[in-house]
């Protein structure tokens, strides 16, 4: 209620831009539909007026009255009091501590205000402190509906904002996009549901506005989800309308030799995934299929079989994976099951560098190459493949969106190459299982296969919690099972704030360990080092070289030593859930019975003792997964990792199940019967993001 600030201008700006205008396009509120959804947080009431004597301390509201003083005290704190009488004659204070010349003008002896402020009782009666205040006459209207509160950012009055809002609203178009009797009943228009959300009436029920289950907030909700269903099934119809080479396994072929040279037989789950993608491969439609499966269920095999397939029929391979030593070790073990089959393996990360580099390149580019392992070098610019027909994507969880969205737009461009006309197939790998309600509205247009078992002979992990105060005891378990021939790593926490303190911490637990362990190998693995000493130090543990590693979370993923029987995390408190999953995983990869030490530092918060207990009562992915879910909820779970944004605003997927079954019903027939305005929906909604959806 202060004085306002300047008007905002109209949506298309000017070329200098204000401060607020610059924050309003950091909150992404470009368009007259970004601000027409720019949702209050809460609302003020400054529809009627209290009378003191009816109005109870620790109560905000809004009065009027004259001044009856108005002065400036000096002793203690300079500040200015303001005495306020209403028209029942009773009296109230008004403080400020923090105030100008015009202050003083606006609180003139005589001058009726208007207040808004929180009620309390103080030593010299009734007061606010800094209260909302401006100049009214005894006609000066109240507001005739509740008053919005917008989130809003640094540099932008809540004043300014709520004028833009309003404009944004006024002008944006809200004409009704779906046809009668496919919403939902009993709800309003979008906008009679925006025009409500936003100047809601007095007397409208501020429980369900702030519950969300109001009507109109379930229109909002709806709407929402209608557009990212929409977007999903497009993005589905377009691929179903790209060709991708049909590739079918021929009997006695590399898929069936390769099934031969490997040293076990597949679990059921393995089989039944292997079949899943062949289908898949055997269409004249790119693939597009997650392969999930929990950490050491074998999922690097069945990508080798795809991958079989593919060069069978002539077509090249990219298997990429998000760090060196992930893609190196895949490199070894792809090269000893199907160098001996006569194929080439190429090699390809940022540190292949010079004439090494210009021959792997040409090699991929004249397809002498038939299997491309690497980085997302891979997929580089300078890259390009001869006959690109099958793209595998390992741990994709931990390519980000951009690197995702690079990637799709590199295998469109590869498809046009040759006057080819062809997509490659994709599979994506990630021992993150995506919980089902999240697989049905973020990957609608994705297939998934899911490996639900491990294989024979492993035996469980167990996994303990102990006080870092017990740290001498862990050290004696290492000395042990290094005794017995055992390999052990010591993971060292990311410190967020500071790389330098996350390296003194290894180094000095480097030091520690190599101090206590007097005849032991230790090593050191940090994300510091080069990528080619990485793999050095990596391939010495790997070989039994080394019998502890002590490392930052570099080896997060997929690094595969089965001798290693005994893991030991440092500050547990500070991972997340998924993480300390996958770092457990890199155990209990061999037959011998493996232990996990979760070391953790009190005290801990309630999370952190909820996720700590998760890890000690269950090695199951799936389950990780939910409980990680109900510890972070559904936003958070997807988080920047998964999505680059958050992606659903207003609707929750656990909450709101029967609205998005309502969008999962229209949406293909609005697709169907009115592609225009689907059109139009998802890009009312989703503007520029849609893109995003496809990653
Ligand atoms: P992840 O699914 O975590 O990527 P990997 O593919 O690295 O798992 O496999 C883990 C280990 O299990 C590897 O050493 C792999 O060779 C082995 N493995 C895979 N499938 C089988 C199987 N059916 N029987 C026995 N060992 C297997
Ligand atoms: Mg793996």
């Amino acid at each position: 209620m202060p004085a306002a600030s300047a008007a905002p201008a109209p949506a298309k700006s000017a070329p200098a831009k204000s401060g607020p205008q610059k924050a309003m396009e950091r909150l992404g509120l470009l368009r007259d539909i970004d601000l027409a959804l720019h949702l209050p947080l809460r609302y003020e009431d400054e529809t009627r007026l209290t009378p003191l004597h009816q109005a109870r301390e620790g109560e905000t509201l809004q009065c009027e009255g004259v001044v009856t003083e108005c002065r400036i005290e000096l002793r203690g704190r300079r500040q200015l009091l303001v005495r306020l009488q209403d028209a029942e004659g009773d009296q109230l204070l008004l403080r400020f501590l923090h105030f100008y010349p015009s202050h003083q003008k606006t609180c003139a002896v005589g001058q009726r205000l208007r207040v808004r402020g929180e009620l309390r009782g103080g030593f010299f009666g009734r007061e606010m402190v800094h209260p909302q205040f401006r100049a009214v006459d005894e006609h000066t209207p109240l507001s005739q509906s509740l008053t919005p509160v917008y989130p809003t950012g640094a540099n932008l009055p809540q004043a300014y904002l709520r004028k833009a809002v309003a404009a944004g609203l006024r002008r944006a178009d809200l004409a009704e996009l779906l046809p009668p009797g496919s919403v939902p009943p009993q709800l309003p228009t979008l906008r009679e549901a925006l025009d409500f959300l936003h100047h809601p009436p007095p007397r409208a029920s501020l429980a369900t506005l702030e519950d969300h289950s109001h009507p109109a907030w379930q229109r909002l909700k709806f709407e929402e989800l209608l557009a990212q269903q929409l977007s999903q099934m497009q993005a589905q119809r377009e691929r179903d309308l790209l060709s991708a080479p049909a590739l079918r396994p021929r009997p006695g072929g590399l898929h069936e030799q390769l099934l031969a040279v490997l040293p076990f037989a597949l679990t059921r789950a393995q089989q039944r995934v292997v079949e899943e993608i062949a289908q898949d491969l055997a269409r004249p439609h790119p693939m597009n299929r997650l392969l999930q499966g929990d950490v050491g269920s074998g999922k690097t095999v069945v990508a080798a079989l795809a991958a079989a397939v593919a060069m069978d029929a002539g077509w090249q391979c990219a298997l990429m994976a998000p760090t060196e030593i992930l893609a190196e070790q895949h490199f070894r073990k792809l090269v000893g099951w199907l160098e001996p089959l006569g194929l080439k393996v190429a090699w390809l990360t940022g540190s292949v560098k010079g004439r090494a580099r210009q021959k792997m390149v040409e090699a991929v580019a004249d397809g002498s190459a038939q299997l491309v392992v690497g980085t997302h070098a891979v997929i580089e610019d300078k890259v390009s493949f001869a006959r690109l027909g099958l793209a595998i994507i390992d741990e994709q969880h931990r390519f980000g969106v951009a690197q995702r969205l690079a990637l799709r737009q590199k295998l469109q461009a590869q498809s046009s190459r040759g006057g080819a006309q062809l997509e490659p197939h994709l599979l994506m790998m990630s021992a993150t299982p995506i919980p089902r309600t999240l697989a049905l509205t973020y990957f609608a247009d994705l297939a998934v296969s899911t490996i639900d078992e491990l294989p024979p002979g492993r035996s469980p992990i167990v996994t303990k919690v102990f006080a870092d105060t017990r740290r001498d005891e862990v050290v004696g378990k290492i000395a042990d099972a290094v005794h017995a021939g055992r390999q052990v790593y010591w993971v060292c926490p990311l410190i967020e704030e500071s790389e330098a303190l996350d390296l003194q911490n290894a180094t000095d637990t480097h030091a520690q360990l190599c101090e206590a362990l007097p005849g032991c190998q230790v090593g050191l693995l940090h994300g510091r080092m080069s990528p080619s000493d990485k793999t050095a130090v990596m391939a010495e543990f790997s070989a039994g070289r080394l019998q502890v590693l002590v490392a930052t979370t570099v080896i997060e993923v997929g690094v595969d030593v089965p001798n290693a029987s005994l893991m030991v995390v440092e500050h547990a408190e500070r991972f997340g859930l998924s993480q300390l999953h996958q770092l457990r995983g890199r155990v209990g990869r061999g037959a011998v019975a493996s232990v996990c030490v979760l070391l953790y530092t009190a005290p801990l918060s309630d999370t952190g003792k909820a996720r700590l207990r998760a890890m000690a009562e269950t090695n199951d992915g799936f389950e990780i997964a939910r409980r990680d879910l109900d510890i972070r909820g559904p936003g958070e779970f997807m988080g920047a990792r998964q999505s680059g944004a958050q992606l659903l605003r207003f609707a929750d997927l656990q909450e709101d199940a029967p609205l998005l079954s309502a969008a999962r019903r229209l949406a293909p027939a609005l697709l169907d019967q009115h592609p225009a305005a689907a059109q139009r929906h998802v890009q009312r909604w989703l503007g520029g993001k849609a893109e995003f959806l496809k990653a």
